[in-house]
């Protein structure tokens, strides 16, 4: 039975602290399949929304966009899923097919997109809706908890690696959270060997990236033991960027997977020279999902997450702020 009602953990205001909220079941479209949230992962780009670093956000919003659960009804028109169906739900929520970029199999860079947890209602809830072709199904090897972080931290993080180029072995890693632990074990499954920069001192941080197969880790003012072939920046530091493609070899690829990431400091134009590339990536396509979904279960990746009770959202973005999660911060809707 679908009750009337559900409880939601709603954002009101930019650096205001979400409220547990009485809200009625989201409505179905004639496209669309309502889920009952089981877990939902806590994102970085969520604690951007939090503190009004992303300006745009559809207000009251639910947040989360890292959602896994098991579709309850579906629209008349739906095709691709049926009730009992487990899935996933990622940032991208919806593009428009007709636009410049969506017509150039870009739409990740889509002109009128949607976008689940930001634009649209998203996971910090009992239950949300989604556009069908914007959920995937998820393998049975992964646990809710543990599939939630596939859903950003993952397709993001793999989008990532898949623009450091399929040639490049040597890899940096900056900021080692959620995508990293991931897109770390997906990389060294294709043999490519991972350096992992830390906050300097962060020896806790250094020991978790060897032990997911890291050939080397450190802090992110060391210098790695080899010249990098290219690198990925989770940590949304723009000098970072800079760090990382001093590190490189002539051809270095240096890529940001974060929305948002303070400036990059002006430098000298003889460190981009010998055609490196400063570059970012931006949402995802749903290709991306299909691809990461199917080598997950391959690697496989294990996620390691630190689970709190929805109504505990405001707990895990403060420890997520605090760079206290080790691997992905999801919340569980119990029972
Ligand atoms: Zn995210
Ligand atoms: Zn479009």
């Amino acid at each position: 039975m679908i009750p009337r009602t559900m409880r939601a953990m709603v954002l009101s205001s930019a650096h205001e602290p979400m409220a547990l909220t009485d809200l009625p079941i989201p409505k179905v479209g004639a496209n669309q399949v309502l889920i009952q949230v089981s877990a939902c992962g806590v994102c970085r780009t969520d604690l951007h929304i939090y503190d009004g670093d992303l300006a745009e956000p559809k207000l009251p919003l639910v947040p989360g966009h890292e959602i896994i659960g098991r579709i309850v009804k579906v629209g008349d028109a739906v095709t691709r899923h049926a009730v009992g169906d487990r899935v996933g739900v990622p940032w991208l929520g919806h593009t428009c097919g007709t636009c410049l970029y969506c017509r150039r199999h870009r739409e990740n860079l889509c002109d009128r997109p949607e976008f689940t947890g930001y634009t649209m209602d998203g996971g910090y809830a009992e239950f949300t809706s989604a556009h069908e072709d914007y959920c995937f199904r998820i393998p049975d090897a992964f646990g809710d908890a543990e599939a939630a972080p596939l859903l950003c931290a993952g397709l993001i993080g793999y989008r990532t690696l898949r623009m450091t180029g399929e040639q490049n072995e040597r890899l940096g890693i900056y900021g080692f959270g959620a995508a990293a632990h991931i897109v770390a074990q997906v990389a060294v499954h294709l043999g490519k060997r991972i350096y992992a920069f830390t906050k300097p001192g962060d020896t806790a941080g250094q020991a978790f990236a060897m032990r997911l197969g890291a050939t080397w880790a450190g802090g992110a003012d060391e210098n790695p033991p080899t010249e990098l072939d290219a690198a990925m920046i989770f940590a949304p530091v723009g000098a970072l960027m800079l760090a990382a493609l001093r590190a490189t070899c002539k051809g270095g690829i240096v890529v940001s997977g974060g929305i948002h990431m303070s400036d990059i400091p002006a430098f000298p134009y003889r460190w981009l020279w010998e055609e490196r590339q400063l570059r970012s990536v931006a949402n995802l396509t749903r290709r991306d999902a299909e691809e990461f979904l199917a080598i997950a279960p391959q690697v496989p990746v294990r996620t390691h997450v630190e689970t709190f009770p929805f109504e505990a959202a405001n707990v895990a973005l403060a420890r997520l702020r605090e760079g206290a999660v080790e691997g992905a911060a999801v919340l569980t809707m119990g029972a």
